[in-house]
């Protein structure tokens, strides 16, 4: 298998990093050249590893490292299917049940299940994995923009909260795992991972604070910035948000010299404090821009050294494009890689790609990868169940096709499948490129969150008990993921029936928005109660007729009459327009749905 690149600093000197970037770049030829012998190796690898482990015991694999033993009884899963052993780890058994390592921590997924975050075990040494993953970035994105080691990255990073498991396993997202490791913490200079904020900003819980500093810091370096980001567009798009809001107190900062007395962390004020001198033109500069009616093009100006906006497109992300490009002045918008909490799958070799054309390169070491054939019958995906067991390695996926992707970790998920739906667009050497299509089920998302329309369907059947007073009824609903507002919201229209003679009050709405909200997965009331990602929600009732008038409409786009069943959410343009149009009011949720911290059950326990 091709050795890693060295993880070790890269220096300023600029030999050591044009030999590091082409030691990197040589890493991702070998491990293209050859996909099919390295995917074999690193199979061999995670089953010699684990070949004690109870759940491969369990099915009788005896010792076997050999992909077609692997394949004939290993079953394909979903996390459902390890509920009941990732339960009894959560809980405290330190038997070697999925990995023969001590399992380190859980990562707490943004994918649900029972309306709480997936837990997925990691162990030690899949830091360093992840680590490797980001060392192929600059590399590959400095041979389409030179000169990024002569100044700074402004990134919003932030950490989440975290909890403990009744057996004290500690549970929390993956970023913020990464962000409070080692290997961010205490990493040495390397002029690729040179940002602006200072880690105690990123470190730091409270995310008012972390924002505002991150911010303060970011303007304060202005002119040495380089490239701008966050993980997600809609997290970049918060960070611009709050500097529209606070714009006249940051620059008051800068003026002065001094931080607001509103952050009272005393790391952050400390390592801020480092930095921040009295810079009064830099203030009025600030002041000048901020202050112009149009925004458009706001991070050009400010920072008018950037080269592109680093944030991730793919996906449900997609719907921040418009507004990136509006802020950005149409600047580069990149997508580097592609990861989740289970494992980090791959990367964007030709970054300054349009958005439609980004095409992620799995990287044949991270996990072994399977691929499971997604059929399309007008636009639907249908299952064909033989088709289920017959998974496709990396290296025979046809272009064109769609998979869905199923991986086998280090960290101990065998044949698990992460619900990301790809298609293959192209190859690098011999390894293929996939798109991004969707996320399997996933009916609305602004943020991080995902809901599908069986949970949405069970909240708008909680809420709609409020109305069973007044003797009304739920005609019909739809709904649409609002990214105009910011942060979005979901809106949910509401074709009703009001049947009693008494009008139904505006409180009563609203708290229909409520129960919804409540009944929302944790990842979505997280996002409203502690992230402050999401907006709150809003139901706009429209007139009667209007759901026949959305029939029409389809059947008129070529919609069979017989076949027709009302979208439980909407995308299309003209169809929110139309039931924009017909809108007679609307109500927005009052307050923020209750969350904790940690499972309901932890919580419970406690
Ligand atoms: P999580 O488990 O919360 O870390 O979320 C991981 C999921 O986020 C993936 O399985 C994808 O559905 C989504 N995701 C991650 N990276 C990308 C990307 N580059 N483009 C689109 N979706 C992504």
């Amino acid at each position: 298998m091709p050795e890693a690149p060295n993880d070790g600093p890269a220096t300023a000197n600029c030999t050591h990093l044009i030999e590091k970037n082409k030691n990197t770049l040589q890493f991702i030829e070998d491990v293209t050249s050859n996909p099919d012998n390295v995917q074999q190796q690193v199979l061999s690898e995670i089953l010699t590893q684990n070949a004690n482990v109870e759940y491969l015991n369990r099915h009788n694999i005896s010792g076997h490292t050999d992909r077609e033993t692997f394949k004939k009884i290993i079953p394909v899963v979903t996390y459902e299917d390890l509920h009941s052993d990732i339960t009894r780890i959560a809980n405290g058994d330190k038997s070697p049940i999925l990995s023969s390592h001590p399992i380190s921590e859980f990562l707490t997924s943004s994918g649900t299940s029972g309306g709480e975050r997936k837990l997925m075990p990691t162990i030690d040494d899949e830091l360093k994995r992840r680590s490797l993953l980001y060392s192929l970035l600059m590399p590959v994105m400095s041979q389409f923009v030179p000169g990024l080691d002569k100044g700074k990255g402004m990134y919003f990073l932030f950490i989440k909260s975290e909890a403990k498991t009744p057996g004290g396993l500690v549970a929390r997202p993956v970023l913020t795992s990464y962000y409070k490791s080692s290997h961010f913490k205490e990493r040495p200079y390397d002029p690729y991972t040179n940002y602006t904020s200072p880690n105690e900003t990123i470190l730091c819980p409270d995310s008012y604070q972390s924002m505002y500093s991150q911010m303060l810091c970011g303007l304060y370096l202005n002119k040495e910035v380089l490239r701008v980001g966050a993980v997600f567009a809609s997290g970049f798009i918060r960070a611009i948000r709050f500097l529209e809001k606070h714009w006249s107190l940051l620059s008051h900062d800068i003026r002065t010299g001094t931080l607001n007395s509103i952050i009272t962390d005393l790391t952050v004020r400390e390592s801020v404090m480092k930095i921040l001198k009295p810079d009064p033109n830099l203030a009025d500069f600030i002041e000048l821009e901020c202050s112009k009616k149009s925004w458009q093009g706001i991070i050009t100006r400010l920072w008018p050294n950037t080269k592109y906006v680093d944030v991730i497109v793919t996906g449900s992300m997609a719907q921040y494009i418009p507004t990136l490009d509006y802020y950005s002045n149409g600047l580069p918008l990149v997508c580097t890689m592609y990861a989740s909490s289970e494992c980090y799958f791959g990367v964007n070799l030709n970054p300054l790609c349009n958005p439609s054309e980004v095409a992620y390169t799995l990287i044949p070491t991270m996990a072994y990868f399977e691929f499971l054939p997604v059929h399309r019958n007008n636009g639907v995906a249908t299952k064909n169940e033989k088709e289920k067991q017959q998974l496709i390695d990396l290296a025979d996926v046809k272009l064109g096709q769609e998979y869905e992707l199923v991986v086998t970790t280090y960290a101990g998920l065998y044949r698990y499948r992460v619900g990301d739906v790809l298609r293959v667009v192209g190859f690098k050497n011999k390894a293929p490129q996939f798109s991004f299509i969707c996320r399997k089920n996933v009916a609305l998302s602004i943020d991080s969150d995902k809901t599908d329309e069986v949970e949405l369907h069970k909240a708008v059947e909680n809420a709609v008990n409020h109305l069973v007073p007044f003797s009304a009824t739920l005609t019909e609903y739809t709904s649409y993921a609002d990214t105009t507002s910011i942060p979005g919201h979901y809106v949910i229209f509401w074709e009703v029936n009001e049947n009693g003679s008494t009008q139904i009050p505006a409180s009563v709405y609203e708290d229909c928005c409520l129960t919804i909200e409540e009944s929302l997965n944790s990842v979505y009331r997280q996002g409203r109660a502690s992230d402050k990602s999401i907006g709150a929600l809003e139901i706009k009732i429209v007139e009667n007729g209007t759901f026949d008038k959305l029939m029409d409409y389809a059947i008129s786009l070529g919609a069979s009459i017989n076949q027709y069943k009302t979208p439980r959410c909407v995308k299309f343009e003209p169809i929110v327009k139309l039931l924009n149009a017909r809108v007679v009011s609307n109500y927005f949720s009052p307050k923020c749905p209750k969350w904790f911290p940690g499972h309901k059950q932890w919580n419970n326990v406690n």
